[in-house]
């Protein structure tokens, strides 16, 4: 397979949120790289509904640089991972990297992400190193990366960080996913024949503060695993079969404890036998719960309605037949 090719177009997509006091640095820092691996580029900001003079500043820099910085401007507030997917909608690149406005990934890391990209990798993702949040922002990422691990199957250290790359068909496929609630790395993932992680520099924000709230956060995680799975769906099942098959172990026990010496003094209080008995029934609702869940995860999959498949490419065609 001809994998490792040259990719020769490069797309950066950036949502900016509020980002004013970081932007002049972005855009000179990332255009600086940009103007440096030598290749066709195209940057694109993405203003997500800014109450401040983002927006303008935005724009400015697109005129200045027609047709290499383009703008688009959301008209309100939807969110990072929306405001990626519009830019990704923008896109014309055979590379598309994301990245954050607010320089905790520094834009120098472009070129060894297109490095790895051109090794054959269709999903680049990066581990920050020393990374500068806080202990709680960190510990919560272990928690979630593990998760996302066990999820979707793909053995990536680090979800939360936006500095990936994905190749051009990836985000077409992306594009392709309808559902509300996303979660760009792990879409991405679900896509890719081959990733690979690389090791990025992360610095702490030094302008503005970070536009996730813990609730925020919370929610972000939350469309994290369900955009992969439906298993939390299935959790009440599993205790429900837990819980009516201790209740029925139980009534067995005193079923035989009955009929053993002594066993009609143990039994009489009855109270054993109202435990064993609730078991049962609680275990039983659980059960028919967690039922009606495995046919909300139904709905859910045919809501989102992504498509079933997606083909690389087919050889052995006669143009003419095409
Ligand atoms: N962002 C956005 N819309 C939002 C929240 C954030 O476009 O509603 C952008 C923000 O401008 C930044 C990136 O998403 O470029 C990451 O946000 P932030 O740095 O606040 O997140 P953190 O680094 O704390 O996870
Ligand atoms: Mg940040």
């Amino acid at each position: 397979m001809e994998t490792a090719k040259r990719l020769e177009f490069i797309s950066v997509v950036i949502p900016v949120y509020n980002e004013s006091g970081c932007l002049d640095e972005l855009l000179k820092r990332t255009l600086a790289v940009l103007d440096g691996t030598g290749r066709r580029f195209e940057f694109i900001l993405i203003d997500d509904g800014s109450s401040d003079d983002s927006a303008e500043k935005i724009v400015r820099a697109a005129e200045a640089r027609p047709d290499q910085v383009i703008a688009v401007l959301l008209n309100r507030n939807y969110g990072q991972h929306n405001a990626i997917m519009a830019g990704f909608s923008q896109v014309r690149g055979d590379l598309v990297i994301t990245l954050d406005a607010d320089l905790q990934n520094p834009p120098e890391e472009i070129p060894n992400l297109i490095a790895a990209a051109e090794e054959g990798n269709d999903v680049v993702g990066t581990i920050r190193q020393n990374r500068r949040d806080t202990f709680f922002r960190r510990f919560c990422s272990k928690i979630v990366n593990c998760a996302a691990r066990q999820a979707t199957g793909v053995d990536m250290q680090d979800y939360g960080c936006m500095l990936r790359a994905y190749r051009r068909p990836i985000v077409d496929a992306m594009l392709q996913c309808n559902e509300r609630s996303t979660f760009i790395p792990v879409l991405g993932n679900s896509f890719a024949r081959k990733t690979c992680e690389i090791p990025v520099a992360h610095a702490a924000r030094t302008v503005g503060e970070s536009k996730y709230s813990v609730w925020k956060l919370i929610n972000l995680q939350f469309n994290l695993l369900t955009c992969m799975t439906t298993l939390p769906l299935r959790i009440l099942t599993y205790f429900g079969l837990l819980a009516a098959a201790s209740g029925f172990l139980l009534s067995l026990y005193i079923l035989i404890r009955r009929f053993c010496p002594g066993g009609n003094e143990w039994g009489n209080a009855g109270i054993f036998t109202l435990f064993a008995i609730s078991f049962i029934f609680v275990g039983i609702q659980m059960i028919g719960i967690g039922i009606i869940g495995e046919y909300i995860g139904r709905i859910y999959t045919d809501v989102r309605a992504r498509p079933r498949y997606f083909i690389d490419r087919v050889i052995g065609r006669k143009e003419a037949d095409n």
